[in-house]
């Protein structure tokens, strides 16, 4: 049975699911996957094959990026209706980094219940795995592309936190290039294809790790870990 609040809508859950290795599903992740009347997943072929291989029947909706503003409002009816929905990104935790984050202010707004169910996310996993400090650090997710860039780098400057940042492999060089420029030549790390079979932390400054982008194709999906400023005395 659904572990819900007593409401007369529905629940939002957020399902965080794995990031590259299927074991990381949880036991309760799988079950709410199998109560609940619907799943919102940012792409329905990736999560139908996870859902087959738990065996998990269910009715798929697809919800990303380019859709939400439309798809929004029906599955909030869904909700009112008394149904429950969860949320599935492509990897981790939904609302990190992803469009579940528009649904569950909407849903609030209206409100819904949400319930997180936790599991997964990739900026935790290569923290606690990079060696630098895990006492405070802030999450900038991607970087801007193009307008605001600039910007951003410059407020991470001072920034005395371990800073967690996304990057896509074709766009890793570049952002190592412009996070060195700015931010100097500090410990940083690389936490690639994270519980995956070529799991690996690329550890170094920033300036050897751009250098190294620069040298060799640093494949699969990466997570960039930096020291914060002012941590040299404590953690060197
Ligand atoms: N919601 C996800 C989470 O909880 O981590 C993040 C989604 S975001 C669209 C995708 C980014 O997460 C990738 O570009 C990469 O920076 C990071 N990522 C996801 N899986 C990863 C993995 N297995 N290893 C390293 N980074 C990963």
């Amino acid at each position: 049975m659904i572990d819900a609040p007593s409401s007369r809508y529905g629940t939002l859950f957020l399902v965080s699911t794995p990031i590259g290795n299927l074991e990381d599903m949880s036991f309760r992740a799988i079950r709410i996957l199998r109560e609940v009347d619907y799943i919102a997943a940012e792409d329905t072929r990736h999560t139908g094959r996870l859902l087959q291989h738990f065996d998990i029947q269910a009715r798929m909706e697809s919800y990303h990026d380019h859709n939400k503003e439309g798809k929004t409002p029906r599955l909030l009816e869904y909700l009112k209706t008394g149904k429950n929905i969860a949320v599935v990104t492509d990897a981790g935790t939904p609302g990190i980094s992803d469009p579940a984050f528009y649904l569950v202010r909407a849903a609030i707004s209206q409100d819904i219940t949400i319930s997180p169910i936790p599991g997964p996310t990739a900026a935790i996993a290569a923290l606690v795995a990079s060696g630098l400090p895990t006492d405070r650090f802030v999450f900038e997710g991607f970087l801007p592309p193009k307008k605001g860039r600039q910007t951003r780098l410059k407020t991470l400057v001072d920034e005395p936190r371990s800073i967690i940042i996304y990057e896509s492999p074709r766009k890793l060089m570049r952002t190592l290039t412009d996070l060195h420029t700015h931010l100097g030549d500090r410990p940083a790390v690389i936490a690639r294809e994270i519980t995956k079979k070529f799991e690996e932390c690329i550890r170094g400054t920033l300036g050897q790790l751009a250098a190294q982008s620069e040298n060799t194709t640093i494949k699969g999906e990466c997570v960039i870990i930096i020291q914060g400023q002012g941590k040299k005395k404590r953690y060197e």
